[in-house]
């Protein structure tokens, strides 16, 4: 017979006001009525006990071992309890660091979360529906995301067609409306990489504002309806990102939608968008100088597939071909797609040709084997890199991007 410090383990019961154990010990005996428990936590396995000096018998089956182990669990999530309680105190002591979100936000991708959260700060919390690091134009939503969806406060949209599964995901949601945050952006046309020597004026290259001129409208909820225009429906590139000017459209337009959800707060939010263009400024004065490392007759780019063009028009490049037609990564080219691509590649003395890392590079390996130039894989398209990855905030996603580019062409 020994006495020592005995852990009482029970069954952990919860109800909807309190959280108890019906207790039993190691022994035969049966438990004592009414005792209360030590702890009660659901996080992942509940846990009960209560920590009592008595005599016991160590029984046969390990119960000493199982018991030390139990004790050391209980001690830490006392521990983590402290913690818990520690936090809450120093909160309520400075409430002014740690204001309640007022929205919740939902966005489609990582890049506009993050612009989002840059506009929004600690009022918001903001969600992406597809994952870092993976392609747009592939996604497809699980009815997770319809929930996450439906609980959003505000829902953050590209547009110009960008999201293909739009369309299905919001009719399943009563009552969201899409912010499309690229409203008011200069839109280009796709496929643009064939034009005429002569055409010079950059304004000729674009197709309208995106939204009330509707020029790119789909058949998605998120833009205004088309205008009839020759260029309507689907025409335009929404890869809009990859130029900074366009990214403070979005700040813009994220806190008009912000103010609009949360009025008492519209100055917070435009202050902040303010900020962050401010941001975006030093941001593209950055990408130039890196740029400046790649000479005039190398700025020719080869993409996977056409994702570079908004970027290409800001800082002086032309994007002379595309591996995958079609303005997505969902399509397949054909064989004479690829040795016209060739010969391109020959004709312009393009020096290597562009993957995201989010696609295979599988096509693109054989038109550089068969052009003899370099594949560089590691470009981020439409999604941010995982936050231990290069390219984790839209200000690290285009500055990598623009290093990338002249470490490959710069002379
Ligand atoms: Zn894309």
């Amino acid at each position: 017979m020994k006495r020592g410090l005995i852990l009482v383990q029970g069954d952990c019961i919860k109800t909807a006001t309190r959280c108890f154990c019906r207790l039993f010990t190691p022994s035969k005996s049966p438990p004592p009525a009414g005792e209360t428990c030590f702890s009660c936590l659901t996080n992942s396995r509940p846990v009960c006990g209560r920590l009592r000096r008595e005599t016991y018998v160590p029984s046969k089956d390990g119960w000493g071992a199982a018991n030390k182990a139990l004790l050391r669990k209980i001690s830490l999530m006392r521990l983590s309890w402290l913690l818990v309680v520690t936090a809450l105190l120093v909160v309520t002591m400075h409430p002014a660091a740690a204001q309640q979100p007022a929205l919740h936000v939902v966005a489609t991708t990582s890049i506009i979360a993050d612009v989002a959260q840059q506009v929004g700060g600690d009022l918001v919390t903001v969600e992406a529906l597809i994952p870092p690091n993976s392609d747009v134009h592939a996604f497809q939503p699980t009815p997770a995301d319809v929930v996450k969806v439906a609980q959003a406060d505000v829902m953050l949209v590209n547009g110009a067609g960008l999201e293909a599964f739009l369309g299905g995901l919001v009719e399943n949601v009563a009552g969201v409306v899409p912010v499309v945050v690229s409203n008011g952006v200069n839109m280009l046309p796709f496929g643009d990489h064939e034009h005429d020597e002569a055409e010079t004026a950059e304004e000729d290259e674009h197709l309208g504002l995106l939204g009330d001129a509707g020029v790119c409208d789909d058949s998605g909820p998120q833009t205004a309806a088309p205008t009839g225009d020759a260029h309507a429906h689907g025409s335009c590139d929404p890869h809009v990102w990859t130029d900074p000017a366009n990214v403070m459209v979005w700040a813009d337009n994220i806190a008009a939608a912000f103010a609009a959800a949360d009025p008492d707060h519209a100055t917070l939010y435009e202050d902040n968008a303010a900020a962050y263009r401010a941001e975006l400024e030093t941001l593209d004065a950055d990408v130039r100088d890196i740029l400046a490392a790649v000479p005039q007759d190398r700025r020719v780019l080869v993409t996977n597939h056409e994702f570079m063009s908004y970027f290409a028009h800001s800082y002086g490049f032309e994007v002379v071909g595309v591996v995958i037609p079609g303005g997505s990564t969902l399509a397949e080219p054909t064989p004479q797609d690829l040795a016209a691509l060739i010969e391109t590649i020959r004709a312009e003395s393009v020096p290597a040709v562009f993957i995201e890392t989010s696609s295979s590079s599988a096509l693109a390996d054989v038109v550089a084997q068969e052009s003899g130039i370099a594949v560089i894989t590691s470009l981020y398209s439409g999604s941010l890199s995982d936050t231990d990855g290069p390219a984790s905030t839209y200000l690290d996603y285009l500055r990598y991007n623009a290093q990338t580019i002249a470490d490959a062409l710069g002379g």
